[in-house]
């Protein structure tokens, strides 16, 4: 059952902000082979997460995206245009680990964040005081990163992504340095707040319950080089709640996404899992040690 009104419906990819176009890409001249001629269109108001076995080249594909790397072959159009490297007025970024300034207040790493971008000096502070604001940080805007929680740190970096106002937010596992019911806390709140705006999420996650939960639709990437694998739709209407959670539909597609997984990160990890695959688990077998 739903507490809230449908606010963000899963958009029309009629229109498409973000197009990557047969992206091929090889860190050191060929050695590390990552992506594997990858086409995704993303539409706006979208919230995509990327998800595949850990090095498949996730993050080296939202960094193209964004610009900090180039591709060896392909392109990525944001709203049309060719990204050539950062786009700070169009793209923000949120990090996995910390990437505040430990020396200047949660307010300062905001109106920083704004300086660099261009805007104007008289709106930098109350662009940042009401992003903060939106995200629950208005009482610690005068704190320094340190005395803040994990969890505090990671929303004020979204705040300093919000108060932007670029169309798109790429995130690179946001919460992963999170425990889990901070991360599912703040995966509840990151739902309700992009409810409400019109952005364009491309988010990598290894979680597939945060895939689930967040996304209109999930990107399963193959092992390196990653390819595409599968695109699953989540269709529930957003902002979602904890009753979604527990639904027999959330579990479906949670499973759904992990079957397509399993295999990608056998070949990754390798394990006794995947030598003993043989066995028959309703008869009790257990895996079986081999030693080569
Ligand atoms: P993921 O985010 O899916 O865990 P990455 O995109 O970070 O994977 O990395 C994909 C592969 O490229 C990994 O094998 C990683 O070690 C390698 N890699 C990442 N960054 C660089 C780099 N700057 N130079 C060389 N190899 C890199
Ligand atoms: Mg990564």
């Amino acid at each position: 059952m739903l507490m809230n009104p449908t606010v963000r419906k899963a958009p029309a990819l009629a229109d498409v902000v973000i197009s990557v176009k047969n992206v091929s890409h090889a860190y050191a001249q060929g050695a590390v082979k990552t992506l594997n001629d990858v086409s995704l269109d993303i539409g706006r108001g979208e919230m995509v997460c990327l998800i595949g076995p850990s090095g498949c080249g996730k993050s080296t594909l939202l960094n193209i995206i964004g610009g900090l790397v180039a591709p060896s072959t392909g392109e990525v159009l944001v709203d049309g245009k060719a990204i050539n490297g950062p786009s700070p007025k169009s793209i923000g970024f949120v990090f996995q680990e910390n990437t505040l300034f430990p020396w200047s207040t949660i307010v300062e790493n905001v109106v920083t964040a704004l300086e660099f971008q261009g805007v104007p000096k008289a709106e930098r502070l109350g662009r940042a005081q009401a992003a903060l604001d939106n995200v629950g940080l208005a009482d610690f805007r005068n704190s320094y990163p340190h005395q803040l929680s994990g969890g505090m740190k990671q929303r004020a970096s979204l705040a300093r992504a919000l108060a932007l106002e670029t169309d798109v937010i790429l995130m690179d596992e946001p919460f992963a340095a999170l425990d889990e019911q901070t991360r599912t806390y703040l995966g509840e709140e990151l739902s309700y707040l992009l409810a409400d705006t019109k952005k364009t999420i491309v988010m990598v996650t290894h979680s597939l319950g945060e895939a689930v939960f967040l996304s209109d639709r999930v990107v399963v990437m193959t092992a390196r080089p990653a390819a595409i694998k599968s695109i699953i739709e989540v269709d529930y209407p957003h902002p979602r709640d904890p009753d979604f959670m527990m639904s027999p539909h959330f579990s479906e597609l949670r499973n759904e996404i992990y079957a397509l997984l399993r295999d990608e990160i056998r070949q990754t990890v390798g394990g006794l899992v995947g030598r003993a695959a043989g066995r028959d688990r309703s008869k009790g077998d257990r895996p079986v040690r081999v030693v080569e």
